[in-house]
């Protein structure tokens, strides 16, 4: 296949994770750098590369990103004091990853988002 990412191995567990669901659209495993004490990253199982590529057709996979994190914040206990998700998108959004994915962060106060002077 030649729109394998690094995620497309762990969604297939050709690679372990710390994988914490799975359905037929999306997979959420926990990040191996975690920025807090809940990191999860929750990806459609069909590689999008950023959010440039999204389209109509995606908008029941993208929808499902937030029902999953909403679901997986519950269940780790940060839902009553709240989380943040953040999707990043390409070189000055930060993306390491092309293959789109929406980071779930929370446990801690996370303060506000940084500012950045042009
Ligand atoms: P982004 O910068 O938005 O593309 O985020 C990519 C995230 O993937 C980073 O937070 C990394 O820590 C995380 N990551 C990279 N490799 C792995 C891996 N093998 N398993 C879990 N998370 C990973």
């Amino acid at each position: 296949m030649s729109e394998d990412t690094l995620f497309t191995k762990i969604i297939r567990k050709e690679i372990p994770s710390d994988m914490v669901y799975q359905d037929d659209l999306v997979t959420a495993f926990r990040d191996i750098t975690p920025k807090a004490p809940t990191h999860i990253l929750i990806v459609p199982n069909k590689v999008i590369p950023t959010v440039d590529d999204v389209t109509q057709e995606d908008e029941l996979t993208l929808g499902r990103l937030f029902t999953v994190a909403a679901k997986l914040a519950r269940e780790e206990g940060i839902s009553e004091d709240g989380y943040r998700l953040v999707v990043n998108c390409r070189d000055f959004g930060g993306q390491e990853v092309y293959h789109l994915h929406m980071h779930l962060i929370g446990g801690a106060r996370l303060g506000h988002i940084p500012s950045v002077k042009s």
